[in-house]
């Protein structure tokens, strides 16, 4: 026998058994959206891997370790999307879509960053990202908040908490990352390989640092917070009174930095404390600079990304598990002339009954191991066929689920109403 092929490591086939969840939350979230006037774009998986860089930044966690970057066989160098930001800022520029217009836009779809794989943290992952663009107030951060914590309650999660903070302009961040750039020299001797290394090309990306020696050294840094401009100040005092406002908890994290570099004034997360170490299902902030900074018009713009399996597994953790749809019935056919008869009732069935979901048997076998079949795919009722109902023009109908449930014989044309009855 030959060698028998797996799955990359860190990137998992979704399950029928599972597939139901998925689409339970992508149904969730789509409608969710709609509800606000979001619309949805769709992206390439591959860009330039020059988008990235340019986007990101060149000193991420995501650009120094994290991209699945390859040469096509044009020698060009093009990246899997590690996140949807980049990708929809492209198209938004391509396509005109940007420049003194007001856009709400979402997508949907897997990322694939080169980490290691651990609970909550995998080499494919999906996520839905939302952005925004031309609006430059504090409401459209917050309405990005809103619409984010009414989903925490359709899904029906808890125990998440909301995080924000405010990164400043570009200009009160520079001023800000010498006074942090002299705080980290003084303790150089904690600072691990990575902050030493982006301890002048990146530093406020220290503060993003997970490493549990470091706390102390982050904890004590001076705050952004203290050093933002009086703009952004006014701009992240609105957005804390409009989530006030709409009856929002929040804290503030002054060391919230995100690990991505096109960032500016707000940035938020949302927090869970039931999935372990990778806590944060959902993560985002304003970004004015990144329009520009790949070619468009000065634009103002902000949006989040959530990631889905772990917005999966806090429903799991929850307890709540959406039921899979079950089969109302399955069609089970044997004998001369049962099969074109079937398949035929099958289908006017489909066209009296939308929303009907029926199985036809398939590979033919006898009654008993059809009947084994119904009752496996979850069925709620069998409809048997057989040479002697064909010859009356009934079908036999079995219920399935019904403790003491008596099987019928049902006229063929009274079938469809028979069945509208029963689904409901
Ligand atoms: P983390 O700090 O956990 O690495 P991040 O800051 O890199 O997250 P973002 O790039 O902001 O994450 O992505 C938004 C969301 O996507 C995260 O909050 C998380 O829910 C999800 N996510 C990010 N990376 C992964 C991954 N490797 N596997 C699964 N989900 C992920
Ligand atoms: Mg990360």
């Amino acid at each position: 026998m030959s060698k028998t092929l797996q799955s990359i490591r860190g990137m998992h086939d979704v399950l029928p058994a599972d597939t139901p969840a998925w689409q339970w939350l992508e149904t969730a979230a789509r409608e969710l959206l709609a509800g606000y006037g979001y619309e949805e774009i769709r992206m390439p998986i591959v860009e330039q891997t020059e988008l990235f860089a340019r986007s990101i930044g060149e000193v991420t966690d995501i650009v120094e370790k994290e991209m699945y970057t390859f040469e096509d066989r044009n020698g060009d160098s093009l990246t899997l999307r590690p996140e949807g930001t980049a990708g929809c800022v492209r198209a938004g520029i391509e396509h005109g879509l940007l420049h003194n217009q007001q856009q709400r836009l979402w997508y949907m779809g897997p990322m694939f960053r080169h980490e290691r794989p651990q609970k909550g943290r995998y080499r494919q992952f999906h996520q839905i990202g939302v952005e925004t663009f031309g609006m430059d107030g504090p409401d459209i951060d917050a309405e990005l908040i809103i619409l984010t914590a009414r989903l925490w309650r359709v899904l029906g999660l808890k125990d998440v908490r909301l995080e924000i903070n405010s990164l400043g302009s570009t200009e009160a961040r520079a001023a800000y990352r010498e006074l942090l750039i002299q705080h980290f020299e003084a303790h150089a001797e904690v600072l691990d390989e990575d902050a030493r290394r982006r301890l002048h090309s990146n530093p406020l990306r220290i503060l993003d640092s997970k490493n549990p020696a470091m706390r102390e050294v982050i904890r004590s840094a001076p705050s952004l917070l203290d050093h933002l401009d009086e703009a952004s100040r006014a701009h992240f005092e609105g957005l804390q009174a409009l989530l006030t406002a709409a009856g929002i908890e929040f804290t503030v994290n002054p060391a919230l930095v995100r690990g991505l570099d096109y960032y500016c004034r707000t940035v938020f997360e949302w927090i869970t404390e039931s999935l372990g170490a990778q806590g944060t299902i959902c993560a985002g902030g304003r970004y004015d600079g990144l329009v520009e900074q790949l070619g468009g018009r000065a634009t103002p713009a902000a949006g989040f990304a959530m990631g889905l399996e772990r917005l999966l597994a806090l429903v799991e953790a929850g307890g709540a598990r959406p039921p899979a749809p079950k089969p109302h019935a399955y069609l089970a056919l044997a004998g001369e002339g049962t099969q074109a008869e079937g398949l035929r009732l099958a289908e006017s069935l489909r066209d009296a009954l939308p929303g009907l979901r029926l199985v036809v048997n398939g590979g033919g076998g006898g009654f008993k191991a059809q009947i084994k079949r119904a009752d496996r795919s979850g069925a709620d009722l069998a409809l048997i066929i057989g040479e002697s109902e064909l010859a009356e023009g009934t079908i036999l109908v079995k219920p399935l689920r019904e403790a003491g449930g008596e099987q019928q014989a049902v006229p063929r044309d009274g079938l469809a109403e028979f069945l509208r009855a029963r689904i409901g």
